[in-house]
């Protein structure tokens, strides 16, 4: 449709600029305007302009004076700067097509003189055969309708798809003027997709895609670049905190919930933004930048991160936390804390969990939950995991020396450092050894994930550990996707029931009824059993009742040092110090 229009309008205005002999030197008059023809710049639906070879412009058509917000005597009092800075495209390549074909055409921004920022398709033409001065024909076409191809948009949502919204994004990079990129990913849409039908979740989709429309206006574009991902670009924001509040803008759209029928669906999401020019050079490395950015909002459960503002700060942080992980285990600036773990039957501690720390001299207290991965990623985690294993098993012949030789040792272990275990287990067994404990003091917890991972290697490890007599604990029981098949599958001993099963029990009816039932299906089968997070009497009396074996929590002791734990312990038997003195 563009080519037959554009063909049809340069012949006609070939032929009326000639029948005309418009002079090079002189402007168009109102007279031959109105010859050129009504229809030419009256009523055609694409903005028409003509420009002289200086690139003022000479005319322009209703259309274009409504694309563009000004009316014709605005435009053409406009300086040739000004009219270049309207559009948002590489004039080096412009020019340069139009000195060696004669035309080009492509997709461009338009600025809006109130409603900012407008895509385009444009085809420009030299009309040098032309009479008069004019030079230049221009036609913009609305974007949707310019091209009546409709593989341009995606046919569920009638947005953008990936690749016209690349096409976009590289133009505006060609160009000077900042802009901003946002990424939405959908969070488990694929749970909709089961849960209801995949006509449920396309309504969904259509609705939000509506949504963002509405929300971003003539502001930007908003393309679906996958199943459940949606791309935002906005041209001349170049602030971070302006991105965020468009991110939160689009956020509460993704929350407010969805029509389905006579019920209503509700639906998260998470967005990462990037700004052009500030966060990349490149349109590739603008999308990684915002991913990025997405991938750290996810990690860190928080709905949206502009790159500017979070990551690059994050990142750097996580550079210096990496350097300052590296000296700190280097030079025992990991420590080891105890929470014990109280032995129901007998009344006293029966076991202490190892938990790692690390006081950082300017930062404080970091939790492990911070630092251990970031010790997986960097490498670290075998030789964190290493000392942390010999000071605990110190400690721990220290407190069997002063008569606390019932005590065991739960020590914690990720997937990563059991990848990097030799078969034998021989790194682990020898630090065991060599302080003279008896392996079945020891118990190494796992978490699900170690089990979800099948490789078979640590199939083998988790046998070499127990046959070597020492034990293996599934920490955290229940929050991973099959806990009960993995007490199927798996070499385990001990069972810690996750804190996220005891918080409301035994108040609330139906979770209390749940943490029965897995107690008494673990207790059937065998396995110890611990359960985490204690912290009221109310809970603890119901635990004996049920005659669950240990409890541990901070009704009891939070993670301790090494010497309040031994003073807490004397404190707890104090004949054990009469004994051991
Ligand atoms: P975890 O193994 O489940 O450890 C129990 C966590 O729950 C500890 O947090 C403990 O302080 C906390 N906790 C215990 N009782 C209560 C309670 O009554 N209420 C509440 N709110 N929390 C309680 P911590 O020390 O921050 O450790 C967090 C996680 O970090 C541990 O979870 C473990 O997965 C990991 N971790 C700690 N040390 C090590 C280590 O040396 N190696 C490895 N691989 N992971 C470790
Ligand atoms: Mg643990
Ligand atoms: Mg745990």
């Amino acid at each position: 449709m563009l080519r037959k229009g554009m063909r049809r309008l340069v012949h006609g205005c070939r032929e009326i600029l000639h029948r005309l002999h418009v002079s090079r030197c002189t402007c168009i008059d109102e007279r031959q305007l109105s010859q050129i023809g009504h229809t030419l710049y009256q009523e055609f639906d694409d903005g028409v302009v003509l420009l002289d070879k200086n690139g003022f412009l000479l005319e322009a058509n209703p259309a274009f004076c409504r694309q563009s917000g000004f009316s014709l005597l605005e435009l053409l009092r406009m300086r040739r700067t000004q009219l270049r800075a309207m559009l948002q495209v590489d004039w080096d390549i412009v020019l340069s097509q139009l000195m060696t074909s004669g035309r080009w055409q492509g997709a461009l921004w338009l600025k809006h003189k109130t409603q900012g920022w407008l895509p385009y398709q444009l085809m420009l033409r030299r009309t040098a055969a032309l009479s008069g001065n004019v030079e230049l024909l221009g036609v913009f076409s609305a974007q949707r309708g310019m091209s009546a191809d409709e593989e341009q948009l995606d046919p569920l949502t009638g947005l953008l798809h990936r690749l016209s919204f690349d096409n976009q994004l590289r133009l505006l990079c060609r160009g000077t003027q900042p802009f901003t990129l946002l990424t939405l990913d959908l969070d488990q849409f694929r749970q909709i997709n089961n849960q209801f039908d995949h006509q449920t979740g396309d309504r969904i989709l259509q609705q939000l895609a509506l949504r963002l429309q509405r929300l971003l206006g003539p502001r930007g574009m908003v393309a679906r670049v996958g199943g459940d991902d949606f791309a935002l670009l906005i041209p001349d924001m170049d602030q971070p905190e302006q991105a965020q509040q468009l991110a939160e803008e689009v956020y509460a759209e993704v929350l407010r919930p969805f029509k389905n029928g006579d019920s209503e669906i509700a639906i998260s999401g998470t967005l990462g933004g990037a700004l052009w020019p500030l966060d990349a050079r490149s349109p590739g490395a603008l999308w990684r930048r915002a991913e990025q950015a997405l991938f750290i909002a996810r990690n860190r459960h928080l709905p949206m991160l502009a790159f500017s503002a979070g990551v690059r700060k994050e990142l750097s942080y996580r550079q210096k936390l990496q350097q300052d992980l590296l000296d700190a285990v280097q030079n025992n600036g990991i420590w080891v804390a105890y929470q014990p773990i109280w032995d129901n039957q007998r009344q006293r501690v029966g076991k202490l969990e190892a938990l790692a720390r690390w006081s950082h001299p300017e930062l404080g207290n970091i939790p492990p939950d911070q630092f251990i991965p970031l010790a997986e990623e960097s490498g670290l985690i075998g030789l964190l995991g290493e000392k942390i294993l010999e000071q605990a098993c110190a400690d721990l012949a220290l407190l069997h020396q002063a008569g606390f030789d019932w005590l065991e040792l739960s020590i914690n272990r990720s997937i990563i450092e059991f990848l990097q275990l030799d078969a034998q287990a021989n790194s682990w067994l020898d630090v065991i050894h060599q302080h003279h404990i008896a392996p079945a003091k020891i118990i190494f917890e796992v978490t699900e994930s170690l089990l979800m991972d099948t490789q078979s290697q640590h199939l083998v490890r988790l046998h070499t550990l127990r046959e070597a007599g020492c034990r293996i604990a599934i920490d955290d029981f229940g929050t991973g996707y099959s806990s009960f098949n993995y007490l199927r599958k798996f070499p385990i001993d001990i069972v810690k029931i996750d804190r996220s099963f005891v918080l409301t029990v035994p108040h609330d009816h139906k979770d209390t009824q749940l943490l029965l039932g897995i107690l008494c299906i673990v207790q059937n089968l065998g396995y110890e059993v611990v359960v985490e997070g204690i912290e009221d009497e109310a809970l603890q009396q119901f635990l004996l009742q049920h005659h669950c074996e240990y409890s541990q929590g901070y009704l009891f002791s939070k993670p301790q040092n090494f010497t309040s734990l031994l003073e807490y312990l004397v404190e707890l038997s104090p004949q054990v110090r009469a004994s051991g003195e």
